[in-house]
């Protein structure tokens, strides 16, 4: 058994982990106390990520061997490294001479290593000579990034996690901190217990799990968050609340914008957010006068056509009132994913150059070719993500590089998104899952490391930067990023006629040392630091600058700024409304987010049933009033269609979502949601629905809005299959129904899990719906998938009237009869008890003829346990309203006696949220009684 340290690789919290591996398995995984971000805590998702990298996975999974396709709709071979790798290079080479630098592009992620990000930024824009390299962190980060420089002058976070325990007031806005970045959020729950004083201020046009910790909660429209913050700032000043001296000293710009939040009357900001004005006075007065007020935003904020002007609007109102460079006060920018940061530290983006350099400086240009030894840094900007995939599609980009993201999934207008990588000539995509989506648009399949097996650093929101240890060799035949990248500019460079190389590593050390050099004398210098350093004195902040031992905890604290005159920026921030406005044809305003439980495309979280037990299914959630009007019931599937395309998905009732609104999951793409248009196109998840329009500064799109329609859909022939499956199966099972989904006008597939028989037991769900019957032949292909095509299996048909019944019964070890595999074909109505008689494993031998009858009604004695609530312990909401009802007292004192009981949220914390919800919504028996 070895323990090595290391970091979580999915949000930007960056907690520290301990690896726990035996050979070349990872065995387990814990928090780290020793790390300065989470102390030792984890949330759901990093206290299962051994789960996801188990060698039974892996075989599953992962992509273990180069692959390549010689045509399109074949299935890739596998090929040699060199061979491949050889391919690839004459393959650009090629395409370089014949169109240029710029038909070249490489899209790359915010989860690659700083390391690696460094390698692909050199290699577009130091040997090929081109600008066009981005990333997935364009649609995370760019508009924080631009925000900050417009307004402070540098793309750097000036606050840091302590500063959540000093701070009076928190500004939380666009963010669904308690599921985005649960550690965090512990630290917010943390920091109002040690002080009650501490108000909290949401802003969200969904009431989620973070409005549970709020003392205000300001449930605006979707994409005003401008004029919320200017109408902020207009009582500001009238008011007498903005600090004139450091106004006077520290900024400039401020005149310009009085102007503009002139306009912004309480009045009109109540009208054009949807709150009261009582409630804008009250946030702008627990902002401003606050002894420290800190903001902490994210997505809201940033997947916007004006998400350059809302992050600097947030940070006027800091600025206005000299709420920064304090402990406890700044604005405080959450990164999405667990290395945006680094990214942007070396400037992997289509806009940026090492180290916080702009392109557009011919100063900072040839500074960076001079640290390169190249003549010349390109000048012309870069394609972005969405120009970029635009570009392809156009036929302007003819060779696509894609490294560890999944735009098929990820990126909005999915329908350009697909024509840009079938039009690209040649598609490399450079991953360590096998399963994404886009990988069934490559030409040649890199296999690549992924947590658990990689070198480098990260740095996490609060500019911390922190190793990352390989607890185990890599599988197959995979290889670390930065030395893909590497080897692949070897053979460019031979190609291109180079006589010596630009890339001399040897390991991840050494590019890191380089990138460390570009630092010098920048403002997020760090120079003092060394792996050796990491390695003796932990994760590090930056700046640190030689001759220094730590880096800096909070920036600013002089008021001097990093622009040419040392002062910060007011930005005249004027409102604009979203960019698509919802209108009589498209009268829903469509949101998009996370989970709780589940990360991005899911090629990693959904190797895990586990962490489909809290949201199990895709689903639309509406305002039940919306739901009424339109005479949609609960569950009902629904048209969701926007001017791109068109998914079908149940509905759901939600209190969190306003009139007019609805929200889906960002993680369902066509991997766990699929179904075929009327006209036979495939459809590829939320995505296929969302806008490209983007913010003109930091071009990231908006992804948080979108028009659409949302009509009842009239799908009467449904379908619905379970099973359990060996867990060296039911991941290879998940990937052969998927090509079956598309054959379904809607169908989903996921995993789920189970251990009430005290064992962790793994599962495939797969649910359809069709005007019609199907093939038997493609009903029998879904059966024999789930282990329903046996001589033991218990049938029913009747062809006529298009009813199918199979389900298959095991004996168990205590001798009792369970049902381990069912379809339903036709009438489904029965899904509720035989479904629950399956998931929790109930003895099920007395049920045998009513299995196979359509349209059984639930025997009174299964009685489903409800919806996982906590992950760790397992524990669903029926025993948890149960166990309410019998507990009395204050709010605090019924949570902890529940937490006694059930032990539910006593481990990671992530559902506390929602237990306060449901204590507050669950009334003791006692209580409930009415005299
Ligand atoms: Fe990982 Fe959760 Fe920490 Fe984010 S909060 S870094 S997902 S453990």
């Amino acid at each position: 058994m070895r323990e090595t340290r290391s970091t979580c690789p999915y949000c930007g919290v960056g907690c520290g982990v301990i690896i726990e591996s035996s050979g070349d398995e990872i065995t387990g995984v814990r928090g780290d106390p020793d790390h300065p971000a989470n102390f030792g805590r984890l949330c759901t998702k990093g206290s299962t990520l051994h789960l996801t990298a188990s060698a039974t996975v892996t075989r599953q999974t992962r992509l273990l061997q180069p692959m390549q396709r010689l045509v399109r709709a074949e299935a890739p071979m596998a090929v040699a490294w060199d061979t491949a790798l050889d391919n690839a290079a004459g393959k650009f080479a090629q395409v370089i001479r014949d169109h240029g630098p710029d038909a070249v592009g490489f899209y790359v992620s915010g989860q690659l290593l700083t390391e690696d990000y460094y390698v692909f930024n050199k290699l577009a824009k130091g040997l090929v000579g081109t600008n066009n390299v981005d990333t997935n962190s364009r649609l995370c980060m760019s508009s924080a990034v631009a925000g900050y420089k417009q307004t402070l002058g540098a793309d750097a976070p000036p606050a840091c996690y302590d500063d959540l325990k000093h701070a009076d007031c928190l500004f939380i806005v666009g963010s669904n901190t308690a599921w985005a970045h649960p550690i965090l959020f512990r630290r917010i729950e943390d920091a109002k217990a040690a002080n009650p004083a501490l108000k909290i201020i949401v802003a969200d046009p969904r009431r989620t799990d973070t409005v549970e910790i709020a003392d205000l909660f300001l449930p605006i429209q979707p994409g005003t968050d401008v004029m919320l913050f200017n109408g902020m700032l207009h009582l500001m000043l009238w008011e007498g609340w903005i600090d004139a001296k450091y106004i006077a000293a520290h900024t400039s710009g401020f005149d310009a914008l009085k102007a503009i939040v002139r306009e912004c009357t309480p009045d009109k900001v109540a009208q054009v957010c949807g709150i009261s004005k009582d409630d804008l006075l009250a946030a702008a007065r627990l902002f401003a006068t606050s002894p420290a007020t800190l903001s902490l935003y994210c997505q809201g904020l940033n997947q916007s056509s004006s998400g350059t002007a809302k992050n600097a609007a947030l940070i006027n109102l800091h600025l206005a009132t000299a709420q920064i460079g304090r402990p406890g006060a700044g604005p405080f920018s959450l990164t999405g994913q667990p290395n945006a940061m680094g990214g942007r530290e070396v400037g992997g983006l289509a806009n940026l150059l090492s180290a916080h350099r702009d392109l557009a400086n011919p100063d900072h240009r040839a500074e960076v070719a001079a640290l390169w030894g190249v003549p010349s840094v390109p000048e012309k900007p870069g394609k972005t993500a969405v120009e970029m995939f635009q570009a392809a599609a156009d036929g302007e980009i003819r060779a696509l590089w894609i490294a560890c993201t999944n735009p098929a999934q990820s990126m909005p207008d999915q329908a350009t998104v697909r024509r840009a990588l079938e039009r690209a000539e040649f598609v490399v995509v450079q991953e360590a899952f096998a399963t994404t989506a886009t990988c069934a648009f490559a030409d040649l399949l890199l296999p690549a490391t992924t947590w658990g097996e990689k070198e480098g650093t990260v740095t996490n929101s609060e500019r911390r930067i922190s190793r990352v240890r390989p607890a185990v060799a890599a599988p197959g035949e995979a290889r670390n990023d930065w030395s893909i990248a590497v080897a692949f500019a070897h053979r460019l460079e031979r190609q291109l006629g180079r006589a010596s190389t630009l890339f001399p590593y040897e390991t991840a050390e050494s590019v890191w040392n380089e990138h460390r050099e570009s630092t010098r004398g920048r403002d997020l210098d760090i120079t003092g630091l060394s792996y050796a350093m990491l390695e003796t004195a932990g994760p590090q902040q930056w700046p640190l600058k030689e001759g220094e031992s730590t880096g800096r905890v909070r920036l600013y604290e002089d008021g001097v700024f990093p622009t040419p005159d040392g002062r910060a920026r007011f930005v005249d921030t004027v409102y604009k409304p979203v960019a698509e406005a919802r209108e009589a044809r498209y009268p829903f305003s469509l949101n998009t987010g996370r989970l709780r439980d589940q990360w991005h495309g899911m090629s990693r979280t959904g190797t895990a049933g586990r962490l489909f037990g809290h949201v199990p299914e895709p689903v639309v959630q509406m305002n039940a009033q919306d739901m009424a009007r339109r005479q949609i019931g609960e569950g009902d599937l629904v048209h969701l269609t926007s001017k791109r395309g068109s998914i079908m998905l149940p509905a759901r009732a939600s209190a969190e979502i306003g009139l007019s609104q609805a929200f889906v999951a960002m993680h369902w793409g066509e991997e766990y949601l699929s179904g075929c248009s009327s006209t036979g196109v495939r459809l590829a998840g939320i995505n296929a629905l969302t806008t490209p329009a983007y913010c003109p500064t930091s071009k990231q799109p908006e992804l948080k809005h979108t028009p659409v329609k949302i009509l009842k859909a009239e799908l009467p022939w449904s379908l619905l299959a379970m099973a359990w499956l060996p867990a060296d199966a039911a991941l290879a099972a998940h990937r052969a129904l998927q090509p079956l989904m598309a054959l379904f006008p809607f169908a989903t597939c996921v995993p789920f899990a189970g251990n009430t028989q005290g064992q962790e037991r793994s599962g495939i769900l797969f649910r359809a719906a069709a005007h019609d019957a199907p093939d038997e032949a493609l009903v029998e292909k879904i059966e024999a998938l789930l282990g329903l095509q046996t001589a033991d299996t218990l049938r029913y048909a009747d062809r006529r009237r298009g009813q199918r019944r199979s389900a298959r019964l095991v004996r168990r070890a205590d001798g009792s009869a369970g049902l381990e595999a069912f379809l339903l074909g036709g009438d489904t109505s029965a899904e509720a008890w035989i479904a629950t008689l399956l998931r929790e494993e109930l003895p099920a031998q007395s049920y045998g003829r009513l299995l196979l009858s359509p349209g059984s009604k639930a025997p009174v004695a299964v009685q489903s346990r409800g919806k996982t609530v906590c992950t760790c312990f397992n524990v669903a909401d029926v025993a948890i309203q149960t166990e309410l009802g019998r507990c009395s007292g204050t709010a605090d004192e019924r949570l902890a006696k529940l937490q006694g009981a059930l032990k539910c949220g006593t481990n990671c914390g992530s559902c506390i949220p929602e237990l306060k919800r449901m204590v507050r919504a669950t009334p003791a028996e006692a209580e409930a009684v009415t005299p």
